[in-house]
């Protein structure tokens, strides 16, 4: 495992950051015999950054509960998050703060985040309710040791905010596809002169590693054909000397194990001068296939009417990368479209509820609209509509497929 020092505190935090959002599990519950065995493979191996949030369901629980067990909690540096979205009040600071203590089974966060700032406005509705007095004392008692934010926004009000407080470390989404996009390039090494940088997102929520198109990993393999996709990905991204550690959501030993090799040798300039004519190949291929940069993230979920948001942008950029018939397959199964109670597009009523919970400012009403038509064309509407009559089923459904 490799080391970069944070230059705010002096820890000397692993390049290999554990993402706690995809823990292992199904239908919303973690499975704690598997996540165990990972956070302690990866605690083994040298990994000491693990980064939860409060709204992660049942991350920081576990975690906390992991932890303990194994009494390793002095051995890693936890981070977890203020929910900004559900802060409406100065007492609301203490009251999360105080139960992502209890959940992690900790008096201390090591690297506490402001989660997902947008923008200036959001930085200054937060100063008017009294953060900073709030953030000053927690240093004081020693309950925060590092505060930072994650940040979600255009870059010129990334800036802004960067010089308007005297962070201790940010979180930013980067990776190779993502170079001009949110904070940025110009973003990563402006924070970089002043702190640590931890990258969130190095490949996409998996958009660049097992859901990469075809024709892009021809491309990597045949440039590197000991390389996966995923290696690519992270070792763009390591290659940075501005970045102190990247977070992977690591859900499966062999994710966790090929992640961990790639650390051992993650180091800034590691790039060879011919790889970027690789990348830049593979991006051409990647912005024809994802016509929308969803990252399944789940953020916007759950949708009142149950529309399986992720699922059906999912589905619809598979047809672009995969083919239609697979790309149908995909948005059959994830949204169940057939059956009865389905997450189709067309149960959308356009509350606006999802669209300012997305990381990535997606036009999510607009986009649900726009995959309605391409993967419920009219005459597969009506086909389910005689299939679901023929069955007796689907009576007063409403706006249903
Ligand atoms: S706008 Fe549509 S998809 Fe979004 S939460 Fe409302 S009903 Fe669900
Ligand atoms: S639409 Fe936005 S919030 Fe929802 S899963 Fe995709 S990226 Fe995340």
């Amino acid at each position: 495992m490799q080391y970069r020092i944070d230059k705010k505190s002096g820890n000397k935090l692993s390049v290999l950051g554990f993402g706690c959002m995809r823990f292992p599990g199904a239908l919303g519950r973690i499975d704690m015999r598997k996540t165990e065995e990972l956070v302690m493979t990866a605690i083994a191996g040298g990994m000491n950054y693990f980064d939860t949030a409060y709204i992660y369901p049942g991350s920081e629980e576990a975690l906390g509960t992991i932890l303990g067990k194994n009494k390793v909690r002095d051995k890693v540096y936890i981070a977890t998050k203020l929910p900004l979205i559900a802060t409406k009040s100065s007492e609301d600071f203490e009251k999360f703060f105080n139960k992502s203590l209890e959940r992690l089974r900790t008096d201390y966060i090591d690297y506490y985040l402001l989660h997902m700032l947008t923008d200036t406005d959001q930085w200054q509705r937060l100063k008017a309710l009294g953060i900073e007095d709030w953030i000053a004392g927690k240093k004081k008692s020693g309950q925060i040791r590092q505060i930072g934010f994650s940040y979600h926004g255009k870059q010129d009000d990334f800036l802004r905010i960067v010089d308007d407080y005297p962070w201790e470390f940010c979180q930013i989404q980067y990776n190779y596809s993502d170079e001009n996009f949110q904070a940025g390039v110009t973003g990563l090494r402006k924070a970089a002169e002043k702190m640590p940088v931890v990258i969130m997102e190095p490949l996409l929520g998996g958009r660049l590693a097992d859901a990469l198109p075809k024709d892009a990993v021809g491309i990597f393999k045949k440039a590197r054909p000991d390389l996966s996709p995923a290696a690519w990905g992270l070792n763009w991204v390591w290659n940075q000397n501005e970045v102190s550690l990247l977070l992977s959501g690591m859900s499966n030993m062999a994710q966790l194990e090929e992640n961990m090799r790639l650390a051992d040798k993650a180091l800034p300039g590691m790039l060879a001068e011919g790889d970027k004519d690789v990348y830049r190949q593979v991006l051409e291929v990647i912005n024809k296939a994802y016509r929308i940069r969803c990252t399944g993230c789940n953020y916007c979920m759950p949708c009142p009417k149950g529309v399986n948001i992720p699922g059906c942008f999912a589905g619809y950029n598979a047809t672009f990368s995969i083919g239609y018939v697979a790309g149908m397959q995909q948005f059959i199964t994830s949204t169940g479209v057939t059956s009865e109670k389905t997450g189709s597009p067309g149960h959308c009523v356009k509350c606006g509820k999802c669209e300012s919970h997305c990381p990535q400012h997606l036009p999510i009403i607009k986009n649900l609209e726009i995959v309605r038509k391409k993967m419920e064309p009219l005459w597969f509407r009506a086909g389910i509509a005689i299939g679901r009559k023929f069955l007796g089923r689907g009576r007063g459904e409403k706006n249903s497929v």
